[in-house]
């Protein structure tokens, strides 16, 4: 799957509709200090379903959202869209089966984040499974954050692996496998509600 474009509304610095083209090749984003460069990495980490605040520099998930400056009210939501193109229909078949796929997220405040693919409301957790299963991804390696190479040196080995995990695509295998057991531990506290019955019966 390619990312062709980015967009982002009300999120942090960037009040106004931004558009970052991703065109073929290596797209390099340059400018002063404070002018939002990180900002729009974390853009994109977002959108993919990111779930820490810290990981956004933030207290609170709606620290996304624009604060205001002395000129401009704060906004009330914030929203990111991701375009990705998926002419070799590289998406799983539960998206819409369709050349380009748009996947945006929405935080209001007091009410959290919906997220949509081509318009159609989806959760979270399919967001999220579509980017693991395609090794990018809110925790991909790919994305380095400034200061994450030290801490990779210093890390313990279980969160190194964690890493070697990501790239190898099979964190969306992780997450599987724990809804999986909720499910079996939901259906094993059934069955034992079942045991319960039958013998009230005999
Ligand atoms: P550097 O080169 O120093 O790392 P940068 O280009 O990566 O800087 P960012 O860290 O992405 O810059 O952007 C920081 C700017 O974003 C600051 O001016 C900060 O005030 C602004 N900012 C962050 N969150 C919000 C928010 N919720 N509302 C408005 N502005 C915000």
């Amino acid at each position: 799957m390619r990312f062709s474009k980015l967009r982002l509304t009300g999120f942090k610095s960037f009040v106004d509709p931004t558009d970052l083209i991703i065109a073929d090749g290596l797209t390099g984003v340059v400018g002063p200090n404070g002018c939002g460069k990180s900002n729009l990495l974390e853009a994109l980490r977002w959108v993919m379903g990111e779930t820490r605040a810290k990981a956004m520099r933030g207290g609170g998930m709606e620290d996304v959202i624009f604060a205001g400056t002395a000129t401009r009210p704060a906004r009330n939501f914030a929203e990111v869209s991701l375009q990705i193109d998926n002419s070799e229909r590289l998406a799983p078949s539960g998206f819409n089966d369709a050349d380009q796929l748009d996947i945006v997220r929405r935080i209001t405040r007091d009410i959290g984040s919906a997220y949509k693919a081509n318009t159609k409301d989806v959760r979270a957790k399919d967001v999220q499974m579509l980017f693991a299963d395609a090794s990018t991804g809110a925790h991909s390696p790919a994305l380095v954050r400034q200061g994450q190479i030290s801490e990779l040196i210093n890390a313990k080995p279980k969160s190194r692996r964690r890493v070697l995990e990501e790239a190898a695509g099979i964190s969306g295998l992780y997450q599987r496998r724990h809804e999986a057991e909720l499910k079996l531990r939901s259906t094993e506290q059934n069955l034992l509600r079942v045991d319960d019955v039958i013998e009230q019966l005999a």
